[in-house]
């Protein structure tokens, strides 16, 4: 069972967490123009568009024909969420009859390519990325939801604006306690280990283990830390690097059987010590503080990770001031060129007021207002 927010579905009710019966209001589209394709993914294709009725930037994500539940999930978890920190926000869900087509309509981020990112953050920036990373998930978390797919395509980070955005919502789900989810999710260098043998009872914590991957790449400047073949292979580039030892120990603690004819994953590795990946290119970003959060993050044993509030309250973070305690959206997006503030002190006590609140949170962005037709 999860370690923390474990009771939170229960706690707040079938209205916050039966995302089936949610009713969607399927407005029509006349009012967003088509500026450029900006991504797409196997559930979307993703445009920049202009709002006409206020000339502002927005995203629309044109969903491919998918289960209406799916769809429904990931309003709900949108909804839900609404007002969160760094939580992308949906403004308007819109179905264009002549292509029979649904799309979330949400706020645009100015990303900057990971590919332009993971190489050339400095220290500083690393820690604002991860801490703002990790407010969100804290927050989400406490709502009792799962991200499932966090990896860098799926955080929208405006550099020049520090401004972060968690976004892609379609494979989130709300946790239950004992109930068994599904493990094909997440994509595969972000998979924690308990997707790759096959576990069931996974919670928050699989979010942590991602962002522990992200960690990696970025204080050692690599595109992507662990980079798997096919799902057997990323196990066995996580076990060259965590150890047999402690892999063993996970397996017995979740009376776990790893089924495999990948003779090379019943071959013994040694853990390897932190230090083994620091090099003459990366090692103005590895700090003692570093190395200790990333190795808290990168375990086997989901209750072994830190929680997202934890890892919030690490020592890596205490030395940056990151405008955390503004909510959203004023919050972090500073203008353009302002240098990062330095201040030394703890942040914990400020963050953990803000994101853990249990009240059901007033949803500004019920845009979508109940009526209930859809089609696929
Ligand atoms: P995938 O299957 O690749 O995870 P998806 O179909 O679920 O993708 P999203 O991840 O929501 O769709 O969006 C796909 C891509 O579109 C993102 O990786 C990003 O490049 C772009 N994108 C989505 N939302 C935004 C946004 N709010 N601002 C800027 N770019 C965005
Ligand atoms: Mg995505």
């Amino acid at each position: 069972m999860a370690r923390v927010y474990a009771d939170v579905n229960a706690r707040l009710g079938p209205s916050w967490y039966d995302y089936e019966s949610t009713k969607v209001d399927w407005n029509v589209p006349d009012r967003y123009e088509i500026v450029r394709r900006i991504g797409g993914g196997r559930y979307s294709e993703v445009f920049e568009g202009i709002d006409s009725s206020n000339e502002e930037s927005c995203v629309i994500k044109v969903l491919k024909p998918v289960a209406k539940k799916k769809i429904k999930r990931e309003i709900k978890i949108l909804r839900n969420l609404a007002g969160g920190p760094n939580v992308i926000r949906l403004m308007d869900t819109v179905h264009d009859p002549p292509s029979r087509s649904n799309s979330l309509v949400m706020e645009y981020v100015q990303n900057t390519d990971w590919k332009d990112l993971y190489g050339t953050l400095t220290e500083m920036e690393i820690k604002f990325y991860l801490f703002q990373l990790l407010r969100a998930l804290d927050f989400v978390h406490s709502r009792g939801i799962i991200h499932r797919d966090v990896k860098p395509g799926n955080i929208m980070f405006d550099r020049s604006r520090r401004k972060l955005r968690l976004i892609d919502w379609g494979l989130a789900e709300f946790y239950h306690p004992g109930t068994e989810l599904h493990i094909r999710v997440a994509s595969r260098y972000f998979k924690g280990p308990e997707l790759l043998v096959g576990y069931k009872h996974y919670d928050y914590s699989l979010d942590l283990w991602s962002v522990g991957t992200i960690l990696a790449a970025l204080i050692f400047r690599r595109e992507h830390f662990f980079r798997g073949r096919d799902n057997e292979d990323q196990l066995l580039k996580i076990v060259k690097v965590l150890g047999t030892d402690d892999f063993e120990r996970y397996l017995t603690t979740y009376r776990l059987y790893l089924q495999t004819y990948n003779d090379d994953l019943l071959q013994s590795y040694a853990k390897q010590p932190w230090s083994r990946f620091v090099t003459q290119d990366n090692k103005a970003n590895v700090s003692s503080d570093g190395i200790d959060l990333l190795d808290k993050l990168l375990r086997y044993n989901h209750q072994e990770r830190l929680t997202a509030a934890e890892a919030l309250a690490h020592s890596f973070f205490s030395t940056c001031s990151l405008s955390h305690s503004t909510p959203q959206p004023r919050g972090a997006d500073r203008p353009l060129s302002s240098p990062l503030p330095m201040r030394v002190g703890r942040l914990c006590a400020v963050v953990r007021i803000d994101a853990v609140r249990l009240e059901t949170p007033s949803n500004p962005a019920e845009c979508v207002s109940d009526s209930g037709f859809y089609s696929t």
